[in-house]
């Protein structure tokens, strides 16, 4: 969906973009391949809720069912049926008073990390049955007894392979977000923004920070296929995917493209027309070659396409 056009005149081709970029955006430097690989460690606590829904009155769908199950985990009486209306808004403010937490009954990053407990093989009680509908949710098929024992075990490390997590058998963080949003079977959060939304016009509340990284953007519709493809190129080459242009390499909003456009006519699309405006694309630094080689090997497999010609670092998500 990306165009590109040649635009005559003489502003064209002010910045020649195909080379390692260093741009400057409203005095944000964005650094080129050479300093885009971030170390996994530093951010992991801030990061590691990133990639949740924000769920509020009105919202529905699986994540919403697994919102009700935890609040039903943590002691709420409540329907679970799928759809945030007013006993669910109740039961999130009750729950957020519960824990010192604002309470405006959004469900947003800090209600997320208070509500999901990490459990682990032994385990007992109502969280843990909240966990085992949740991995049935998700295709398990197991008894919801309110006991981890082997059977829970075997579905939490087949849902974290499914994400690509390391398979501890402990659900943490990393693995209710799989969980919650539907692992990486892809489309499992929200409705395709290529089809849903105006280019470059995301709404926040459809938009998710990369786990490492969250300044970069991808659609929620799109993060889980990039975390767990992240996953396994970590599990390979040792370190997160490297971008290539800093806030700029993933979600671009019209103002976005539009500086682009005005730096760059000759390569960069023509503003409202980049799939970069959907979130869904990200363009990885493919500079060096064993990199290189591992995502022209597995990207297809996490619905990630290389296709605009000239452009190897522009990986597009079309399942
Ligand atoms: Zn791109």
């Amino acid at each position: 969906m990306t165009i590109r056009s040649t635009r005559p005149g003489p502003r064209r081709v002010l910045v020649p973009i195909a080379s390692s970029v260093l741009l400057l955006v409203g005095g944000l430097v964005l650094a080129g391949p050479a300093a885009a690989a971030p170390t996994p460690t530093a951010t992991v606590a801030a990061a590691s809720l990133s990639g949740y829904p924000t769920l509020q009155s009105g919202s529905s769908g699986d994540a919403v069912t697994v919102l009700q199950r935890l609040l039903v985990g943590h002691g709420a009486s409540l329907d679970v049926d799928g759809s945030f209306g007013p006993a669910t808004a109740q039961a999130v403010s009750t729950f957020q008073g519960s824990q010192g937490l604002g309470a405006d009954g959004i469900v947003g990053p800090a209600t997320w990390g208070a509500l999901v407990p990490t459990l682990r093989s032994g385990s007992t009680g109502g969280l843990v049955t909240a966990l085992q509908h949740v991995l049935n949710l998700r295709g398990a098929g197991i008894a919801a007894d309110g006991s981890f024992g082997p059977a829970t075990l075997a579905a939490v490390e087949q849902a974290q392979a499914r994400a690509g997590l390391t398979q501890d058998g402990v659900p943490g963080p990393d693995t209710w977000r799989a969980l919650v949003t539907g692992g990486s079977g892809g489309g499992g959060n929200g409705s395709n923004p290529e089809t849903t939304y105006p280019n470059g016009q995301l709404p926040a509340s459809a938009l998710c920070g990369v786990s490492y990284a969250s300044s970069w953007r991808l659609a929620c519709y799109t993060i889980d296929d990039y975390e767990a493809m992240n996953s396994a190129f970590r599990a390979a080459r040792g370190k997160n995917l490297p971008i290539t242009h800093g806030t700029l390499t993933a979600y671009r909003t019209v103002a976005d493209q539009q500086y682009l456009w005005d730096n760059c006519p000759s390569r960069c699309a023509r503003p409202g027309t980049s799939n970069h405006g959907f979130g869904t694309a990200i363009d990885i630094s493919v500079t060096i070659a064993a990199d290189r080689s591992w995502l022209e090997a597995n990207a297809r497999s996490y619905g990630f396409v290389q296709d605009v010609s000239g452009e190897p670092w522009h990986f597009h998500h079309v399942r």
